[in-house]
């Protein structure tokens, strides 16, 4: 049996003899599939390719976990290390052992989770590597686990996984689309890390909202005021997404006025302008 791993989203699938006709995550209208085809990989093949993960902290407390070469979508996962325990979020597609030794060496890991199934990453592999530790997948995209395992468990609306770290459902960009609220962050204002579902433009000054990224697909008003709604409820002034880039202070209010700035276009009312 192989652990396939889809060469465009680098989400691992369940051990079969034959890769998946396809990955219904990347066939969906969020992702794409290559004008080439559907491409598959392995976990053995990635590990005779010399890949190398990197560690380096980001603000105290925060480490971010890349790979070189990158696999998948290549995006930036998060170790958040408190005094309970820490949280490996969004994981890369690819883990070894001296990965997870090098992660463990920041403290003991309690849990694995994904801002959204774009970022499953080589989540069950990471947990079985870092302790057999739970891999927590919001309800609501249950249906996108790609590689069921004891490890996996579900949940939804909010998750406290220690004191001052709780995953915080968003939505929008998927209707499970997850946050983690890190207290501590941001020297005490408060870190959160929002995956997708907030994605900071390149001055850090602003953020947008979207069904797809990579398909330029819009979220409508409605949908945009309910994950500003529920983000807004919580306390932070740092936001990080899923791919280097953040909104290094007054997140909340560069979430409200940016939210305020794509309703008036998605509304119509700057169509004077198009
Ligand atoms: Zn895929």
């Amino acid at each position: 049996m192989t652990l396939w791993i889809c060469a465009t989203c680098g989400v691992e699938h369940a051990d079969t003899e034959q890769p998946p006709a396809e990955c219904a995550i990347c066939s969906d209208e969020r992702q794409w599939v290559p004008r080439t085809g559907q491409a598959w990989t392995t976990a053995d093949r990635l590990r005779e390719r010399d890949i190398h993960v990197a560690l380096h902290e980001v603000e105290p407390g925060l480490i971010a976990v890349t790979s070189t070469p990158e696999v998948g979508i290549g995006q930036q996962c998060m170790l958040v290390v408190t005094p309970a325990g820490n949280l490996l979020f969004d994981p890369i597609g690819y883990v070894d052992a001296d990965a997870a030794t090098r992660v463990l060496e920041h403290g003991p890991v309690i849990a694995v989770a994904a801002s959204h199934p774009h970022m499953y990453g080589a989540q069950v592999s990471w947990a079985h590597a870092l302790g057999e530790v739970p891999v927590l997948v919001n309800e609501a995209d249950e249906q996108w686990v790609r590689r069921p395992d004891v490890l996996v468990r579900t949940f939804g609306g909010t998750l406290e996984l220690a004191p001052g770290l709780v995953l915080h459902t968003l939505g929008g960009h998927f209707p499970g689309s997850t946050a983690a609220l890190w207290d501590a962050g941001a020297d005490g204002k408060g870190v959160l890390l929002a995956g997708d579902a907030i994605f900071p433009n390149p001055n850090g000054a602003s953020v947008s909202f979207m069904r797809s990224y990579p398909n330029l697909l819009p979220l409508s008003p409605t949908a945009v005021e309910r994950v500003v709604a529920r983000a807004l409820s919580l306390r932070f002034d740092r936001l990080y997404n899923n791919f280097g880039r953040s909104v290094p202070e007054d997140a909340h209010a560069v979430v409200r006025a940016s939210a305020d700035r794509y309703i008036a276009w998605v509304s119509g009312e700057r169509d004077d302008l198009t």
